[in-house]
């Protein structure tokens, strides 16, 4: 374990409040909801401990104080122009899933294949803070994929224990009882990002707890780089069984452009050698497969629609140009090693040495 993985004084840093609905729209709307929220901002902000007792009955044995040092490279000592963290409105507590925040009446509304629109029906989505994306050369199946939406303002990154749905869908898939580590290992990191569609959602990976608070911060300056992710969900059984071995299946969350971390397998495309992958652990860190594709050692290019990026390392969204770019510098200033760099590039891979 690394000096910086080393974790010292623990202090809570955020402890969002998880509201009924997400935040709607207009500014009587808006003073509706923000009154609704600071009694509860206040109670996360004045009462830390005793609010977080109150919502997190299932955090279990593994629930473990959020690092300090977070909340201070994200609040205000990284070196990227990362917003602060507000207290409100947060995101969920420990024992609660994005999901839960989204009423599935509005989250039919949101029709993920629409970029945007006039805004004329109070049902309808308002248009997009950034403009889509252009069409790519090439592209997964689904350009704009349903996500939750975005919780709070700017990246509003939280940490916490592995809520019970959560486990429950990770179980039997992305993890098994012969994996290396536990449920008390893991942490659950969630925070906004941009998606290609030009819309903020909010997102989720599982990574060690080791390295919550750098993936965390990681995120929070990718989201004030404007950097375009297409999706963010754990790896659990909505993706189903690895076919080539232990795990959830990596392929198909990789043809998916899905940004996850943990996941109980082997190296990819290897599984015969039957050699843990830091994602085994959750050392490591895949962000937007597709547009940054992983070769194995005998040259197989994952996903394999991936393939033109294989190539086609330029700028261009969701896309690591380099070692050097500002993106890949979100990971790596941080401790991550880049994965684009190896003799078989895996591009989409970030990694903390265990
Ligand atoms: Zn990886």
């Amino acid at each position: 374990m690394s000096p910086q993985l080393t974790r010292g004084a623990f202090v809570p840093f955020q402890f969002a409040v998880r509201l009924a609905m997400p935040p709607p729209m207009g500014l009587a709307a808006d003073m509706a909801w923000f009154l609704r929220a600071v009694p509860l901002g206040l109670c996360a902000t004045l009462v830390l401990g005793g609010c977080v007792a109150g919502v997190a009955p299932s955090a279990g044995p593994a629930a473990s104080p959020i690092s300090g040092a977070a909340n201070t490279a994200l609040a205000s000592g990284s070196p990227s122009p990362v917003p602060p963290m507000p207290a409100l409105p947060g995101s969920g507590p420990p024992g609660s899933a994005p999901s839960a925040s989204v009423p599935p009446s509005s989250a039919s509304s949101f029709p993920p294949s629409s970029p945007g629109n006039p805004g004329s029906s109070p049902t309808q989505r308002p248009s997009p803070v950034l403009p889509p994306v252009p069409k790519a050369p090439a592209e997964p199946a689904v350009r704009f994929p349903k996500n939750e939406p975005a919780v709070g303002d700017g990246a509003n990154a939280a940490i916490s224990p592995i809520p019970d749905d959560v486990w429950a869908s990770m179980s039997g898939y992305s993890w098994t009882k012969s994996c290396p580590v536990g449920r008390a290992d893991l942490s659950y990191v969630q925070v906004n990002f941009w998606g290609f569609d030009g819309y903020r959602y909010r997102g989720a990976v599982v990574v060690n707890k080791a390295i919550a608070s750098k993936t965390a911060e990681a995120f929070a300056t990718l989201y004030a780089q404007q950097f375009r992710i297409r999706q963010m969900r754990p790896m659990d059984s909505s993706w189903g069984h690895n076919p080539k071995g232990p795990g959830a299946n990596d392929y198909a969350a990789m043809e998916a452009d899905n940004t996850s971390a943990f996941n109980c397998r082997y190296v990819g495309g290897e599984e015969s050698r039957k050699v843990w992958s830091n994602h085994a652990y959750g050392y490591a860190v895949d962000v937007n497969d597709f547009e940054n594709p992983y070769v194995a050692n005998d040259g197989t290019v994952y996903p394999p629609d991936g393939t033109y990026f294989r190539t086609h390392r330029g700028a261009a969204p969701g896309v690591f140009s380099g070692a050097s770019s500002k993106a890949a510098k979100a990971f790596t200033s941080l401790g991550f090693t880049w994965g684009g760099t190896w003799s078989h590039p895996d591009f989409q891979h970030f990694e903390v040495a265990r």
